[in-house]
């Protein structure tokens, strides 16, 4: 849900990133190529904050005339904390990632869960209807993603973290009494076969493996890493192992993450398959 519409829109604008590490991030690139697509004179640039310094960085980018950003790991839920007004998806998620400055401070959405259903059904036309799902992870993008893919229709959602009280705490808020259950890691072989598998996990990042059993897949099983490059090969080649034949990385969830934040702050949705080819081809070539 858009904000209201007194929150001033300045076209000629400076967005910036929020997080930490920050440095190989592709949003600002992302962001420049859909200015240019559309016509809209835009800074956007990747701003590293040490995980207690988000509350300054934030007033001193809207006291420097910053008009709104994205935040990503580890500020997602320090920023949904700290913000004047939430859109329903992010207060359900309890998680923001993107930020709009309006005369009382900021607001704050959250456009993963969006993102990644557009890249599911609009690009691989994949529809979650009554599927079973399995999602691995409970920090700010599983927030993000599990109410939407409640939205979705999904049969079943079984959230998998390897703190359970941190998959407590999310099943908890979001309350879907009945479509909803959280278990832990060593459960998962007693889970059965789902439709499904998200890995929302930050493992990749810290090097680590995630320990999952081939039972939980079928050949008709959609993999779904929501990192990409590197990050999403280790998930992505154990779906290949358990026999997914579809298997998707978080490529496409990022781009249209990024058009729905976009949307927020120019209220002009850019095309995203042209950005998306370009990516795809830098990636490769890293
Ligand atoms: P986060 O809030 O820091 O949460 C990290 C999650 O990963 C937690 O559930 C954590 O479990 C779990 N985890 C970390 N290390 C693990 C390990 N070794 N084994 C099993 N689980 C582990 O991070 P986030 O914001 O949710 O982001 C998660 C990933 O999604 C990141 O790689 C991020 O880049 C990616 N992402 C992609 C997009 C996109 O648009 N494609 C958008 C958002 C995020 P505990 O609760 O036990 O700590």
């Amino acid at each position: 849900m858009l904000p209201h519409r007194d929150f001033s829109r300045r076209m000629n604008s400076r967005y910036a990133l929020f997080g930490h590490p920050i440095a190989h991030s592709l949003s600002p690139l992302i962001h420049a190529q859909f200015a240019k697509q559309l016509g809209i004179a835009m800074e956007y640039v990747a701003i590293d904050v040490a995980p207690d310094e988000l509350t300054q960085a934030l007033q001193a980018f809207a006291d420097s005339g910053g008009s709104g950003g994205n935040v990503t790991i580890p500020h997602k839920q320090a920023a949904f904390a700290l913000c004047a007004s939430l859109s329903d998806r992010a207060q359900r998620a309890g998680s923001v990632n993107t930020l709009l400055r309006g005369a009382s401070g900021w607001h704050g959405d959250n456009t993963d869960g969006i993102g990644l259903l557009r890249d599911l059904s609009a690009r691989h036309g994949y529809d979650l209807l009554g599927r079973r799902v399995l999602l691995l992870g409970a920090g700010g993008a599983a927030a993000g993603v599990a109410p939407a893919l409640l939205d979705a229709g999904v049969r079943e959602l079984v959230i998998v973290n390897r703190t359970l009280s941190n998959s407590i705490a999310l099943a908890n808020r979001i309350a879907d009494v009945g479509r909803m259950h959280a278990h832990e890691w060593s459960e998962l072989a007693a889970l059965g076969k789902f439709e499904v598998i998200i890995n929302a996990t930050s493992a990749a990042r810290a090097l680590q493996s995630l320990s999952l059993p081939s039972s939980l897949a079928s050949p008709q099983t959609l993999a779904v890493d929501i990192g990409y490059g590197d990050a999403a090969n280790d998930f992505l080649n154990w779906a290949k192992g358990a026999g997914c034949e579809a298997r998707v990385d978080g490529l496409g969830m990022l781009l249209e993450q990024a058009a729905e934040s976009f949307l927020l702050w120019h209220e002009k949705r850019p095309q995203t398959d042209p950005v998306f080819a370009g990516l795809r081809a830098l990636i490769a070539s890293r």
